[in-house]
């Protein structure tokens, strides 16, 4: 199945390849590249959960020679995203649905204790750096990658303004495991703007410092994000050749 889904891949595009490398976090190298492309395959379900994924196609896909594939097959690896398949060699890593539970009740707790404190500790400056921020969103267009990204920012804009320097390396390393779970769960229909308007309530209650009310919204909204998460785990595995065929139509 692996063999005949690479085969009707295009190769990427220099343009794709080089998008994957314009992250914030790339160094532009070929094992950057390819890291990000696989990565993108697996989070968006072209390659299924249990898939095994052989090297020399993955060389025919990314037009690269073995040795940036392998390094990036090496991180992924530590990232925990592929895993030794039975018989030898590697295959996408099943999702560990008690593990993203755990992952999203600590989740739900730092992001409340977050917006209490910002309701307590944000001061004029930081709200008014909040609502700047909900304004430019309602201006992005409506692709659910780009409000992934910008909500990133604004949770890390709360994190800020709750002056804790330990719940922010927590929320920031949980952050970096969330981010291996899959799609954007800004891509079910209508979350975009759901999302949105959670995050203007939360700031309102910031602003006037109701730390209470803060930490129940940001709780709801996480609980919110672990709903749709289950949703989007259960459609990836679920989804059949002919889905994944579709989707890789859809290739950058
Ligand atoms: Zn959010």
């Amino acid at each position: 199945m692996w063999k005949a889904l690479i085969d009707g891949m295009e190769p990427l595009s220099d343009s794709a390849l080089a998008a994957f490398a314009s992250g914030p976090r790339a160094s532009g190298g070929l094992s950057e590249q390819a890291y990000r492309a696989i990565r993108e395959a697996i989070q968006e379900g072209w390659l299924a959960p249990g898939q095994r994924v052989l090297e020399l196609e993955l060389c025919a896909w990314l037009k690269m020679s073995r040795t940036p594939v392998r390094e990036a097959l090496r991180r992924l690896q530590s990232d925990g995203m592929l895993v030794h398949a039975a018989g030898g060699g590697l295959s996408v890593a099943q999702h560990d649905l008690r593990a993203v539970a755990e992952l999203y009740d600590v989740r739900e707790s730092l992001e409340g204790t977050a917006a209490a404190l910002a309701a307590r500790n944000g001061d004029v400056t930081e709200v008014h750096i909040l609502e700047a921020m909900l304004d430019s969103h309602r201006r992005l267009p409506d692709d659910p990658k780009v409000h992934a990204r910008e909500n990133a920012l604004f949770h890390e804009h709360i994190y800020r303004a709750a002056r804790n320097r330990f719940l922010l390396k927590s929320l920031q390393d949980l952050h970096d495991a969330v981010a291996l779970l899959g799609r954007t769960t800004f891509a079910a229909p209508g979350r975009i703007r759901e999302a949105w308007s959670e995050h203007e309530a939360i700031v309102a209650a910031i602003r006037r410092h109701d730390s209470t009310e803060a930490e129940a919204l940001a709780r709801a909204h996480v609980r919110r994000g672990y709903q749709l998460r289950l949703a989007a785990i259960a459609e990836t595995t679920q989804a059949g050749p002919q889905t994944r065929m579709e989707q890789r139509l859809r290739l950058p």
